[in-house]
């Protein structure tokens, strides 16, 4: 006699482990399956951080969901003790005319969100580690910051184990199918389950359970790099924000010194090199690496010193590179939340919540309009 639950979410990950929460605290019966340990270094949201910003340049309809993410990861950070977002403010650097500071510019007023725009020489006087080009401008966001990823992972399932989720680690699951209820079936490598609702949130693995959604992303290494910082200081969180930089080499983000000796950099636009997450290993790109090193060169000289780390990590990209959160065609029962396009994890609470609502009522009260399915049809 299988286990059976309202609902069951696959893969406990950034998107998976606040659904379980959501759920949870709601009173749902809700198994979570994760193919790895809890908090494990093998998919898209690990390396400590993730920045949240508000005024997002990536589209304006993003900026609800985001202020809702802001007001969960505060409140979950203060039921666990933990603060799980720190407001250490948001500084997108580009240049002139480019689109990064405008379009944040424009959603922070449409928004009324607290701003400030910066030309050049204000933004090296405040941010000494900044070597910036003549036609460099900047939009800072007092509010924004960085969420504890990896913390917030296991923020996320020690609530939901609260609230009497069941959640195995390191149980893969092997295969779904609909029951004649309308239910699901769910096969793992150690048992068998039946809920009424799906909920799957593998990230990088969608591929291999909603066949049709493979065509539609791409899984691209991502290579982040710990850099010895030559003055530390100038990196200290009081005084130095999230960033990000829009550079001749590409676009860049980075973080203040947080939980590790190391200053954190990272590329969003490498997005050329397509990766297998069946591979067993993580290995870092030394092409990435080499181009964080260009950066630093140029425009972060105060962080140029030794390297102490470096970690590879997933993007599911779409074709859009908006998200996709949506019941799977053909089968309502089935809710994929997962292809975040490399700009996901922000929004990881509000999206659990926005999923829980989704399994139990069918909507949510956010519009999810733009991450459905249907576009790519
Ligand atoms: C280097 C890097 C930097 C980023 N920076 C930012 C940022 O600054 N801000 C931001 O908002 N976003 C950022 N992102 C994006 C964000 O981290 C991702 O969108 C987010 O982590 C995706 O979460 P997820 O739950 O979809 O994936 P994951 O957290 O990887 O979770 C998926 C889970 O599913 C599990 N799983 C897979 N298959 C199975 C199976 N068969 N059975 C059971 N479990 C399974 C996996 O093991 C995994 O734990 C970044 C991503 C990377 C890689």
């Amino acid at each position: 006699m299988p286990g059976t639950y309202d609902v069951i979410v696959v893969g406990v990950g950034g998107m998976g482990s606040a659904a379980c929460y959501q759920l949870a605290k709601r009173g749902v019966r809700v198994l979570g399956l994760e193919k790895f340990e809890i908090g494990h270094a093998m998919g898209s949201s690990h390396g400590l951080t993730r920045i949240l910003r508000l005024a997002y340049f990536q589209g304006e309809a993003y900026v609800p969901l985001v202020q809702r993410a802001r007001e969960l990861w505060l409140e979950t950070g203060r039921i666990t003790g933990e603060p799980l977002f720190y407001e250490v403010g948001a500084l997108d650097i580009g240049h002139q005319g480019s689109g990064v500071v405008e379009d944040g510019l424009a959603a922070s007023e449409k928004h009324g969100l607290a701003h400030e725009l910066l030309d050049r020489r204000t933004i090296e006087e405040r941010y000494p580690a900044f070597t910036l080009d003549a036609s460099h401008i900047g939009l800072y966001q007092p509010q924004s910051g960085f969420v504890a990823s990896e913390r917030a992972i296991l923020a996320h399932v020690t609530l939901a184990l609260y609230h009497g989720a069941e959640i195995h680690g390191c149980e893969p699951m092997l295969d779904w199918e609909p029951t004649a209820n309308g239910g699901v079936k769910v096969t793992s490598d150690r048992g068998v389950y039946e809920a009424g609702r799906l909920i799957l949130s593998p990230g990088a693995w969608i591929g291999d359970f909603a066949p049709g959604l493979k065509a539609s992303t791409e899984v691209v290494r991502q290579t982040l790099g710990w850099f010895s910082p030559v003055r530390p200081t100038l990196f200290d969180m009081a005084r130095f924000p999230v960033f990000t930089l829009e550079a001749s080499e590409g676009h860049f983000y980075g973080f203040p010194l947080w939980q590790h000796p190391g200053f954190k950099l990272g590329s969003p636009h490498f997005s050329g090199e397509p990766y297998d997450p069946h591979l067993p290993d993580r290995q870092p790109s030394v092409q990435q690496r080499d181009l964080l090193r260009a950066c630093l060169a140029k425009h972060i000289p105060a962080a140029d010193g030794d390297l102490l780390g470096l970690k590879a990590c997933m993007y599911t990209m779409t074709p859009d590179e908006h998200f996709i959160i949506d019941t799977l065609p053909g089968f309502e029962q089935v809710i994929v939340a997962s292809p975040c396009s490399g700009h996901g994890y922000k929004f990881a609470s509000a999206i659990g919540e926005a999923l829980a609502e989704l399994a139990i009522a069918g909507h949510s009260r956010f519009d999810l309009g733009m991450f459905s399915l249907r576009r790519f049809a």
